[in-house]
C-alpha cells in the first residue's frame, strides 16, 4: 500500500524532531547549530540522490536541477517558518 504525501510528511516530521531532540540532549549544542547540521544533512542527501539520477542509475524519470531544486527547498523552509510564526502570533489568544 502506498503512503500518501501528508502521511509521509508527518512521518518525516516525527523522525526529524526525534533526531533533533536526541542530538540536543546528547551534545548540548545550541539548537541553531543542530538545525544547521540537519540542513547540511539534507543538502548531502540531495546531492547523493541527484548524482544517482544524473548518472542514470534510477528509472523514475526525475531530472535534478540543483539551482531550481535548492530554491524550492529554501522556499519550503521559509514557508514552514512563516507558518509557524503565524501560530506563535495566535497562541496568546488561546491562552487567556
Ligand atoms: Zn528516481
Amino acid at each position: 500500500m502506498l503512503t500518501d504525501q501528508q502521511t509521509a510528511q508527518d512521518q518525516i516530521n516525527r523522525v526529524l524532531m526525534a533526531t533533533f531532540c536526541r542530538t540536543l540532549n546528547n551534545t548540548r549544542l545550541p539548537p541553531v547549530v543542530v538545525m544547521r547540521m540537519i540542513a547540511s544533512a539534507l543538502g548531502k542527501a540531495y546531492a547523493g540522490v541527484a548524482a544517482t539520477h544524473q548518472a542514470g542509475r534510477c528509472s523514475c524519470g526525475w531530472q535534478p536541477s540543483p539551482v531550481t531544486d535548492v530554491e524550492l527547498m529554501r522556499s519550503a523552509l521559509a514557508c514552514a517558518v512563516v507558518n509557524q510564526e503565524d501560530l506563535w502570533a495566535m497562541a496568546p489568544v488561546g491562552r487567556a
